[in-house]
C-alpha cells in the first residue's frame, strides 16, 4: 500500500478540528452576547454542541498494552510480545491524543498490571493482572477498550492481523472497523473473529476488542512488528479503525 488510509481520516480530523475551534469561538461569542442580553448560554448546552460537532462525545478509549513485567507473552528468540505491544500501544496513544481523542494507556513501561492490583487478592498473578486491566476499564469508565496483542502459530507461513470481538453488536462493529484498516496495511482479507470466552472480553462492560497485530512466528509480520516504521503503520491503522468506528457509532 503506497497510500496509507490514515491520510484520508487525517483530513477528516482536520475538518473536525476546524469545526471544534469554530464551536469554541461560537460558544465564546454566544457567552459574550448572552452576558449583554442577560441570558448567558448554558455551559451544558455548549459542551453538548461541541461534542456533537466533534462527532464523538468525549468517549474514553482505554488502550490495554498486552502483558508486561514477568509476563512476556509470546516470543520469538529474544523478541517478546510485551515489548511490541507496548511500542504499538504508546504510538497508538499519541496518535489518538493528537487527534483529540480521550485516550488512556494502562501500561507505560515494562511491568505487569498485577503489581499494582488493588481489587483482587488472588494468589494467581494472571487473574490479578486481568482483574487490574478490567477494573481500570470500569473505574475510568472507559467506553472503548482496545487490547493489543501479538499472535503466534506453529507454521511460520501463518500471518496477518486478526481482531477478536465479543458477541455483541458494537464490539463487532469496532472489530470490523479495525480489521478493515489492518487488512489494507497487510494486504490481507481476514474477517474479525468472535473471541473465545476469556476474561477480558467477557468481564468488561465497555465496547471491547482484542487486536492481534500480527504473528511473531511469521518472518514477514515480525519485520513489521519489530521495526519502528512498521509499529507506526500498525498504530495508524488501529487508530484509523477506532476513529472510523467512533465517528459512525
Ligand atoms: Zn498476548
Amino acid at each position: 500500500m503506497s497510500k496509507h488510509p490514515y491520510s484520508i481520516n487525517r483530513s477528516r480530523f482536520n475538518q473536525l478540528k476546524v469545526l471544534l475551534v469554530s464551536a469554541a469561538l461560537f460558544t465564546l461569542a454566544a457567552g459574550q452576547a448572552g452576558t449583554a442580553a442577560a441570558s448567558p448560554a448554558s455551559p451544558a448546552v455548549s459542551a453538548e454542541n461541541k461534542q456533537q460537532m466533534l462527532g464523538h462525545d468525549q468517549r474514553i478509549i482505554l488502550i490495554d498494552a498486552g502483558h508486561g513485567g514477568i509476563d512476556g507473552g509470546t516470543s520469538h528468540g529474544d523478541i517478546l510480545e510485551k515489548d511490541i505491544t507496548l511500542a504499538i500501544s504508546q504510538r497508538l496513544f499519541l496518535l489518538l491524543r493528537s487527534d483529540g481523542f480521550d485516550a488512556i494507556l494502562n501500561r507505560t513501561g515494562d511491568y505487569a498490571p498485577s503489581d499494582e492490583n488493588r481489587w483482587l487478592r488472588s494468589k494467581s498473578r494472571h487473574l490479578r493482572d486481568l482483574a487490574q486491566r478490567k477494573e481500570l476499564a470500569e473505574t475510568l469508565p472507559a467506553n472503548v477498550v482496545v487490547s493489543i496483542h501479538i499472535n503466534w502459530a506453529k507454521s511460520p507461513s501463518k500471518h496477518g492481523p486478526l481482531v477478536l470481538y465479543r458477541k455483541e453488536g458494537r464490539s463487532y462493529m469496532l472489530a470490523q472497523s479495525i480489521q478493515d484498516q489492518l487488512n489494507l496495511l497487510y494486504d490481507t482479507k481476514e474477517n474479525p473473529r468472535e473471541g473465545r470466552p476469556f476474561y477480558l472480553l467477557n468481564k468488561i462492560t465497555a465496547t471491547t476488542v482484542i487486536v492481534e497485530a500480527g504473528f511473531i512466528s511469521s518472518p514477514a509480520d515480525r519485520e513489521k512488528l519489530c521495526r519502528p516504521q512498521g509499529q507506526e503503520e500498525l498504530a495508524e491503522a488501529i487508530a484509523s479503525g477506532i476513529a472510523a468506528y467512533l465517528m459512525e457509532a
